[in-house]
């Protein structure tokens, strides 16, 4: 709801608000936020209040880091948690620079430039539904995390095996008292390991809802002793934590994806964003997938994608088509992880199917078979292409493709290029257990 700027000063008054949380997201998907007293709330509600962006990661240098943040109202929430202080509520805000103009690197603007793209194209919604995916791990007696599963569950799993599901029945109270609808929420396949799927929303509320969800799993398990963790791969040997991603347009309030008398009830539309999406796949994985670790899930036999493939039937390719149709006609995009920064992310998986119905991209055709049992020579046969397998792989094709490179703008694109670089030399020059327990005595 768009509230006002007096609805919100009579509803921070009303419930006895004592400070509110002026909350943005950097580069790197990270919530970072100004608290202000609830005094200052009119002050802030007039885009007047500022902070220096020199010391957020991918924000700017030194002699330009004057920023304001524009809160977004219809964002305005009141945390459901007592504080000693009082009551706590948060609102989304756009960074702007001095002179009111968005600023270029912040990842929400970004978002809103691709949906600016998909309302010119004479699209009306764009509606995306994450299943984001987590693991719990008990925190010692000193409250750190330890590498202690919380429990032994598996897939659909139920009490008494589950012990989190007392801890996952209030992260899903949590999150109804702060006006989130949850559709679903189980145990996953790996032991610790929980999904909650919330409904879907358009773009920069999903985002933004995503920002949120993280929070609200990480404040509630700890209240339980438990860490949560959206690490894409904690663990070697049992699946990772995914985020599966369904898309869907709309055009005057129809489904655009959805044609009755069209193959496999798909509209041309959804065909071609469907292609985008596969032409673009390797170059928003470093977007979707943007940790050193996102590559160590990304591989086969944890129900993770590693193919560039699309299927109505199987399980397994990187995209899927859902079976329902009509008003709920959607693509699913299996490969993005919980660790990205879901604007960025969204905006590039957009800006993927865009570009394929700008073009009218024909996607291959369907594979309806698993991947993974296919021989080398099949899946050439297919034209099946593999997904980056590490993080440098999936830069260089970030920076070969002029499509995604575009939807995330010149500031976005050289800051997270050049964070993720440092990430990735790093990691390439330390010497792990696992080295030295192969090599250290044999050779
Ligand atoms: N955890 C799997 C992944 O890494 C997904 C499992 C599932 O939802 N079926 O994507
Ligand atoms: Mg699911
Ligand atoms: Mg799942
Ligand atoms: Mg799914």
């Amino acid at each position: 709801k768009e509230y006002t700027k007096e609805e919100i000063l009579k509803l921070a008054e009303a419930n006895d608000v004592r400070y509110v949380r002026l909350q943005f997201t950097d580069l790197l998907g990270i919530v970072k936020n100004v608290e202000i007293p609830v005094d200052q709330l009119p002050k802030a509600l007039d885009n007047r209040i500022m902070f220096d962006g020199s010391s957020i990661q991918g924000f700017v240098r030194i002699e330009e880091s004057d920023m304001y943040l524009a809160p977004d109202r219809s964002t305005w929430l009141i945390f459901p948690w007592d504080t000693p202080q009082g009551k706590v509520a948060r609102l989304i805000c756009d960074v702007n620079l001095p002179d009111g103009e968005p600023f270029a690197g912040d990842p929400r603007s970004v978002l809103k430039r691709v949906c600016e793209k998909a309302r010119q194209m004479g699209f009306s919604a764009f509606n995306v539904g994450p299943e984001p995916e987590f693991f719990l791990f008990k925190l010692d007696e000193n409250g750190k995390p330890t590498l202690d599963l919380n429990d032994e569950g598996g897939y659909f799993d139920w009490a008494p095996v589950d012990l989190g599901e007392n801890c996952r029945r209030d992260i899903v109270l949590a999150l109804e008292q702060m006006g989130f609808q949850i559709e679903a929420s189980h145990h996953e396949v790996a032991p610790g390991q929980h999904e909650i799927d919330f409904r879907y929303a358009e773009a920069v509320e999903a985002a933004d809802n995503l920002t949120t969800f993280r929070l609200v799993v990480k404040t509630v398990a700890r209240e339980h002793g438990l860490h949560a963790t959206f690490m894409p791969k904690p663990l070697y040997g049992i699946n990772g934590s995914g985020m599966h991603t369904h898309l869907s347009l709309f055009r005057d309030g129809q489904n655009a994806f959805y044609d009755p008398e069209g193959e496999m009830g798909l509209s041309e539309t959804a065909l071609h964003f469907v292609a985008g999406l596969l032409e673009h796949a390797r170059a928003f994985t470093a977007i979707c997938n943007p940790l050193v670790n996102s590559y160590k899930r990304l591989v086969p036999g944890y129900e993770a994608p590693s193919y560039i493939a699309w299927s109505g039937k199987n399980r397994s390719p990187l995209v899927r088509v859902p079976a329902a149709r009509g008003m709920s006609t959607r693509v699913e995009v299996r490969s993005p992880d919980p660790s990205c920064n879901p604007y960025l992310a969204i905006a590039s998986l957009l800006a993927a199917g865009l570009d394929g119905i700008e073009r009218e991209l024909e996607p291959p055709p369907p594979v309806n078979r698993n991947i993974y049992m296919m021989t080398e020579a099949e899946k050439e046969e297919a034209g099946i292409r593999s997904l980056p397998s590490n993080l440098n792989e999936a830069l260089d094709a970030l920076i070969r493709d002029q499509v995604i490179m575009d939807a995330l703008g010149d500031h976005v694109l050289l800051h997270f290029i050049e964070a993720k670089r440092i990430e990735w030399n790093m990691f390439r020059t330390q010497v792990t257990e696992w080295e030295r327990e192969q090599y250290f005595t044999i050779y």
